[in-house]
């Protein structure tokens, strides 16, 4: 985030003179409250200065990267999820490669008749499958699919920074959202690289929020 001129200014005067309040900055500055307000609400906005009702604006002393690792730490799973492609698990391996393309999604979540997680399915997964000169309709995806308890999954309160590094420790695409239920685990969304990449470019752009 850059930072103009004027904004430079007013985070120099809260850091010697604050708390000190709007009226005082623009004094200053020899500027109006109103010139300044939009300055102030940018600065405030991005964690460089703090406000409190009678007393002013200070300085909350974050760095750039601190403010950054501020708002990666707020990420969550729940602001970033996708809607889940499940298939039963006694759906043929054929049937999960027509699933994959027309949901247009390169991982599949596999459930049991209760909807309970039972496993996840990738491509390679398929393609390892169609090696063999087999019909792949009539294998069954439980048998080719990565299964529980080995399937790397995330709840929705999860940080999505969390979640980027299994991806990368485990080397998969994506994990299931999971809900506890009576019966098991629930798919509630799904956390792919594709949703980590947008959180990226959002946290790049959105640099005021
Ligand atoms: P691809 O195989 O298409 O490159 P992945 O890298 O995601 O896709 O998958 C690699 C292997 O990991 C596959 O065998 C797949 O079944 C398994 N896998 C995929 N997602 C998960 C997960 N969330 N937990 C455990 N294993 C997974």
């Amino acid at each position: 985030m850059e930072l103009n001129k004027r904004q430079k200014m007013i985070i120099e005067i809260t850091k010697e003179s604050g708390p000190i309040t709007g009226e005082q900055i623009a004094e200053k500055l020899n500027v109006t409250r109103a010139t300044l307000r939009p300055d102030l609400a940018i600065l405030t906005m991005s964690g460089f200065l703090d406000a409190r009702p009678r007393v002013g604006y200070y300085y909350t002393g974050k760095t750039q990267s601190q403010l950054l690792t501020d708002k990666v730490k707020k990420m969550t799973v729940s602001a970033y999820e996708s809607i889940p492609v499940v298939v039963q698990e006694s759906s043929s391996a054929y049937d999960a490669i027509c699933a994959m393309f027309l949901e247009d999604v390169g991982t599949l979540f596999v459930v049991n008749k209760d909807s309970v997680l039972t496993g996840a399915l990738s491509r390679k997964d398929l393609l390892r499958a169609s090696l063999g000169n087999q019909d792949l309709s009539t294998i069954p995806v439980s048998v080719i699919m990565s299964r529980m308890p080995n399937i790397t999954l995330c709840h929705s309160d999860d940080l999505v920074i969390d979640v980027a590094k299994l991806l990368i420790e485990r080397q998969i695409d994506g994990l299931p959202v999971v809900k506890e239920t009576g019966k098991g685990l629930e798919v509630i969304g799904r956390i792919t690289k594709t949703n980590i990449t947008r959180a990226f470019v959002e946290l790049a752009e959105g640099e005021f929020e």
